[in-house]
């Protein structure tokens, strides 16, 4: 990236968190969680004083009481750590966070009022009737997404949205860890881990509880993740019997009512479309004698994309295209009973 490339610092800043900055350095197990704060030692004058900095969530900005005497926003903070230029440390963050300065630019006036959000995968176009998370860019990197360092602990499990309006039992949510938020960058949302293949969270999805405002995405993921390296609740499913067929769904709420109702060897790509790694990754748990079922949503985008799917994957084990006879219908809301038929149809 030339040096004199326009920077659009205010969108860099709303796109990144501090606490993803401490996450950056390795630092976030130091610091202790507040209601609306994380307080620890200054990172920049390397005290170690551990309520000495203390950073803001909702505001992002931080301040050293103690030699520093000073704060600042995440710029500030990456300029003092690298001792570099706020120009510099917006191409940092741009690198480290793999942001897209040209989408960034293009939806500032957007975000500038509201929440801030991710910038989207440089190809991301999808149609506006589709409900999940944009298709991944085949542009992609190929760099695996690295384990977090912390965990969500403090989410509210028993929220109605999860219980009632999504009927997930309390076992499901259990298992999948998920919960309300009410503080930090999934503020207001429902978090779902996501985890890699060897079980460790990669990254927080926050859906919004009930229909999002005009503007505001349903899901939000963390600036720099790449979706398309991980399959949702590949841990789980690669543990179930080799005989088993393995299920593809579209979203995260479709794999965690399936997996509720028994049919526990289920991934979900969080689009319509598969990824290279994610299909590479299918390949890596599956053999020439594999049953695999896709089960898109009933709608275009599922349909193209499960034709794709099926092209790819028959190349390297046996694969069947679920296809529901009422449009729009979606695996989530499939009963019980309906979820054993669709088993039985391949056992
Ligand atoms: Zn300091």
């Amino acid at each position: 990236m030339p040096k004199s490339q326009f920077v659009d610092f205010k969108s860099v800043k709303a796109a990144i968190t501090m606490e993803q900055v401490l996450q950056h350095y390795g630092l976030l197990d130091k610091f202790k969680p507040g209601a609306d704060s994380l307080n620890g030692p200054c990172p920049i004058h390397k005290g170690s004083n551990p309520t000495q900095f203390r950073i803001s969530l909702s505001k992002n900005i931080w301040n050293c009481f103690s030699e520093c005497k000073h704060g600042g926003n995440v710029l500030d903070f990456i300029a003092e750590m690298e001792k570099c230029s706020i120009h510099a440390a917006a191409l940092k963050a741009i690198e480290w966070f793999n942001l897209n300065p040209e989408a960034m630019a293009a939806s500032a006036d957007k975000t500038e009022a509201g929440e801030s959000k991710p910038p989207a995968p440089k190809s991301a176009t999808r149609p506006a009737s589709s409900p999940k998370p944009a298709p991944t860019s085949a542009s992609e990197s190929n760099v695996p997404n690295a384990p977090l360092k912390f965990r969500l602990d403090k989410l509210e499990r028993q929220h109605p949205y999860l219980t009632e309006q999504r009927g997930l039992k309390p076992e499901t949510i259990m298992d999948f860890g998920i919960g309300f938020c009410s503080k930090g960058m999934m503020t207001d949302r429902i978090a779902i881990p996501i985890h890699n293949a060897k079980g460790e969270v990669v990254a927080y999805a926050g859906r919004f509880v009930g229909e999002p405002p005009e503007g505001t995405p349903k899901y939000k993921l963390p600036p720099g993740f790449r979706k398309s390296q991980e399959l949702f609740n590949i841990d789980r499913a690669i543990k179930e019997p080799a005989d088993l067929p393995l299920v593809i769904v579209e979203g995260f709420f479709d794999a965690m009512k399936l997996y509720q109702h028994g049919c526990r060897k289920v991934v979900a790509i969080m689009g319509a479309t598969l990824s290279t790694a994610q299909e590479e990754l299918i390949r890596q748990h599956t053999n020439r004698h594999s049953h695999i079922i896709v089960m898109l949503d009933e709608n275009e985008a599922g349909k193209a994309g499960r034709e794709d799917i099926a092209c790819r994957l028959s190349k390297f084990c046996f694969v069947r295209v679920n296809q529901f006879s009422q449009p729009d219908m979606e695996p989530e809301h499939l009963t019980v009973e309906e979820v054993q038929q669709l088993m039985e149809g391949v056992l």
